[in-house]
């Protein structure tokens, strides 16, 4: 085994490591997954496409569960320091993997939070149309000449 230059490239392999993917069973879930961490997490198996999701309590709880329903076979995770955080993470994820997602809809934000995805290009275009050039809806009114 090669020694390790530096004792900071061991935090980094372990960095590294917690995206491997882990077999989604009760025990291994209570081994890795600490109690009461907001986190998100993709699901994978073989024969279906992956499904992400997040809690925005117990990240633990959350995949205990699907452990116990048999959702999928494998799992990888983040812990995240805030429930926006872990719906941006989300939301990434689920713009990256769309189109190989099991996940129908776009992730929806914490009810208490007043927070947009960044990744939606309607969210790009809020920007734009509260910027002063005039009332935003008379930009939206369909020009008959424009569309034979
Ligand atoms: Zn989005």
């Amino acid at each position: 085994m090669a020694e390790l230059a530096d004792p900071h490239d061991e935090e980094l392999v372990h960095a590294v490591d917690t995206h491997r993917l882990y077999r989604l069973t009760p025990w291994l879930v209570r081994a890795l997954v600490p109690t009461q961490r907001i986190g998100s997490y993709l699901l994978y198996s073989p024969s279906i496409p992956p499904y992400i999701g997040r809690s925005d309590v117990c990240l633990r709880r959350r995949l205990l569960r699907h452990a116990y329903n048999r959702r999928a076979e494998f799992f990888t995770f983040d812990t995240h320091w805030s429930q926006g955080h872990a719906y941006t993470m989300e939301c990434a994820v689920f713009h990256a993997l769309h189109p190989q997602l099991s996940n129908l809809i776009h992730p929806d934000a914490p009810d208490h939070l007043d927070i947009n995805c960044p990744f939606c290009r309607d969210q790009w275009a809020l920007p734009r149309l509260s910027r002063p050039l005039g009332h935003p809806t008379e930009r939206f009114v369909p020009n008959p000449r424009s569309n034979p």
